[in-house]
């Protein structure tokens, strides 16, 4: 069975729920190999790899790994994807997995696809293409099939692997050293869960009317043990911090639920949250097109629809 790599995303030493996913489509495909890349690797680390699935953990924990923006990773993949002839490459669909994913094509000259919603036997990925208008179903039709996938887009499912423990080491060309990371500003990090990993997001747009009124979503959110989301109108009119934004520029849902609030339902907004499984609209415009796109819609003004709906929760 080929090995399948998958890069590990975490956060403080953290194995995120995104790489599970991974292991848990990669298992599909071949014998999945972790790949750890940057410091905080741990005992628990591997174990929680090994516990999804993991038959090896590659282990690159040198500082120098997350010291230059991005190009380390693809180096540090290109080098094991020859090393291991490895079958497949599995990198989560974040903004800086779907850069790692393109620069990995391109040093192992093979095809790459994007924002992968579903595997298939033989690395047939469901896709959401021309920023979310279109659902293909596509493979790779040359070199090492490298594949980004949205989180949520599987549940992780158990599966003891190995979790055999290989350091490697990697040398950085000149040009991985051409961008070095100045800084790196933590996003705040509150109680909620993490917006591109939620099960459920609540989303507040222009209709929310302030910063102030945020707070309501908020409430929902919380009423719900979601993660919090904005759409760019809200986030540009500084209503919300930026780092909250769904959508084509800011950040791709796939959540469980997602529910929309005061928001029309632009093109550039369904393209980071129309792959959520169930999405609930609520608008005082019957005609927003968002409704064109939600499984069930509430027809309304948000300052009464919003307070009814968390109170209903709260009794339950
Ligand atoms: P609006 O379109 O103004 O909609 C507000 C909605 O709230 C309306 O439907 C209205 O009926 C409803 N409403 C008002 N009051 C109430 C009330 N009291 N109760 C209930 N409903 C109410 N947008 C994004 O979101 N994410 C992106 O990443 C993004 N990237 C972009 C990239 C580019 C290159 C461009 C050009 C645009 C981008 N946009 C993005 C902007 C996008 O085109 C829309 O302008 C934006 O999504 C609109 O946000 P909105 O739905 O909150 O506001």
């Amino acid at each position: 069975m080929s090995e399948i790599l998958v890069l590990v995303e975490h956060v403080d030493g953290e194995v995120k729920k995104v790489t599970l996913e991974l292991l848990t489509l990669a298992r599909g495909q071949g014998a999945p190999s972790a790949v750890w890349a940057g410091p905080g690797y741990t005992e628990e680390a591997r174990a929680k790899l090994a516990e999804y699935g993991a038959e090896k953990v590659y282990v690159a924990d040198s500082q120098e790994i997350v010291d230059y923006v991005v190009a380390p990773k693809a180096e540090l993949l290109a080098q094991l994807v020859s090393a291991a002839s490895a079958g497949g490459v599995l990198i989560a669909a974040t903004g800086e997995g779907k850069e790692i994913a393109g620069r990995l094509a391109i040093k192992t000259d093979s095809g790459v696809i994007t924002d992968a919603v579903g595997l298939g036997e033989g690395f047939v990925a469901d896709q959401s293409v021309f920023g979310g208008g279109v659902n293909v179903r596509s493979r790779v039709a040359k070199g090492t099939p490298i594949v980004a996938v949205r989180p949520n887009s599987v549940t992780p499912e158990p599966a003891a692997g190995a979790g055999a423990e290989e350091r490697v080491s990697v040398t950085l060309s000149d040009a991985a050293r051409a961008a070095r990371v100045a800084e790196r500003v933590k996003e705040e990090k509150g109680a909620r869960p993490e917006l591109a990993e939620a099960a459920i997001v609540v989303s507040g747009g222009r209709g929310v009317g302030s910063a102030e009124d945020f707070a309501l979503i908020e409430h929902l959110a919380d009423s719900l043990g979601a993660a919090v989301g904005a759409s760019r109108a809200a986030t540009d009119l500084g209503w919300y911090p930026h780092q909250f934004q769904v959508g084509q520029t800011g950040k791709t849902v796939s959540p469980q639920l997602y529910i929309a609030v005061g928001i029309s339902g632009a093109i550039q907004h369904r393209a980071g949250m129309q792959t959520a499984k169930t999405i609930i609209a609520v608008n005082k415009d019957s005609e927003a097109p968002i409704f064109e796109l939600a499984d069930f819609g509430v027809v309304g003004d948000l300052f009464q629809v919003v307070p009814q709906l968390v109170e209903e929760i709260e009794k339950r």
